[in-house]
């Protein structure tokens, strides 16, 4: 974890999230259009007393993804059961999962890009008929067996849509995607985990970690507690736009809100690649990091902030970049 701003929780964070977690979808920050469809969808299926159709949540770590299936499940009056792809080993896993639902239930699958095939397999039928059809035992003594499932509402979370097989994704009937927030909004939600944490945090100050939040929940609630130590030695325990600026430069988090992963990520396209375009797999290797941070967490707020831009013979470093970081493009 050299990476302060790296957009997974950590075991301390899940702690603190209990607290400022929103559980409601009128306390869920952002995302009009998700909300909106959201709330129509939940309350249609509410009315026919049914469970919700199947929900696919896309977008990049630390965007809200299992807050919103935690809210689908709160909205519903149901229960949740979470679990991820990584975790479902054996077909025999998710089956457990599976026939332990009762009806109505939330069954939160994070990572969903990351199951087995043959656990993907026992999952179709039961999102398709609520049906678990499995084979248990070995050999000649193999036999498959049949079981009724309750109605339930298979949530489904993964960084990049692209990443399921056309199968699973074709199987939920309700897909969001998560954007990047605003500097407005996570103005909004810095304001709101300051007061639900008991840290105190002026309108400006919450605004300065905002815009450098990288457009991310999670990274916001980061800054704004690390700011929190930094007000309370440094300052009069209040978080203003002087004591955040202070807390985020020591932090190495620029005042785009890049940090040092994204500045060695643009700056190795600059000086090995010439700018590129340079294919993602080289560019991991240049700067020892995997290709999947790269293309899920680095890449994406990078390209959003048009920093970087993909081409169909690899990414290329815009002359916004350049711009930055005061360099000249070489010719
Ligand atoms: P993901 O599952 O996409 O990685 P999370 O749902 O864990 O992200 O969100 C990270 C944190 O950011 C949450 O604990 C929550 O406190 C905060 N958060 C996320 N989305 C919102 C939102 N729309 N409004 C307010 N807070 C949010």
């Amino acid at each position: 974890a050299d990476r302060f701003i790296t957009p997974l929780a950590t075991p301390v964070e899940e702690v603190n999230d209990r607290a400022i977690r929103p559980r409601l979808l009128a306390d869920y920050e952002g995302q009009p259009a998700v909300r909106e469809q959201m709330e129509i969808f939940i309350h249609a299926a509410r009315a026919r007393e049914e469970a919700l159709d199947h929900t696919l949540i896309f977008g990049p770590p630390g965007l809200g993804k299992t807050t919103l299936a935690n809210i689908i499940a709160h909205e519903m009056g149901s229960q949740i059961k979470t679990t991820s792809g990584p975790v479902l080993e054996k077909a025999g896993d998710l089956a457990a999962l599976l026939t332990n639902l009762e009806a109505g239930d939330v069954l939160f699958i994070d990572e969903i890009h990351r199951l087995s095939p043959n656990v993907e397999e026992v999952l179709y039928p039961a999102m398709e008929d609520y049906q678990l059809d499995i084979m248990i035992g070995e050999g000649p003594a193999a036999r498959s067996i049949k079981l009724d499932l309750p109605p339930f509402t298979l949530v489904g979370a993964t960084t990049r849509a692209g990443l399921l097989t056309s199968p699973l994704r074709d199987r939920f009937g309700i897909v969001q995607r998560l954007e990047y927030y605003s500097i407005g909004d996570l103005t909004g939600i810095v304001m709101r985990s300051g007061l639900l944490s008991g840290t105190d945090v002026d309108e400006e100050g919450a605004r300065e970690i905002a815009r450098r939040a990288r457009g991310t929940p999670r990274i916001a609630n980061r800054l704004l507690r690390r700011a929190r130590d930094f007000a309370e030695v440094k300052g009069d325990g209040c978080i203003t736009k002087a004591i955040a600026d202070l807390a985020l430069n020591m932090l190495n988090v620029d005042e785009r809100g890049l940090d040092h992963m994204d500045r060695r990520l643009l700056l190795a396209m600059i000086e090995k690649f010439g700018g590129g375009p340079v294919g993602v797999d080289s560019l991991a290797a240049a700067i020892s990091e995997e290709r999947d941070t790269i293309e899920d967490v680095l890449e994406p707020y990078l390209i959003q902030q048009g920093f970087i831009m993909r081409t169909p013979r690899g990414r290329i470093v815009t002359d916004h970049a350049y711009v930055h970081f005061g360099l000249e493009r070489a010719d």
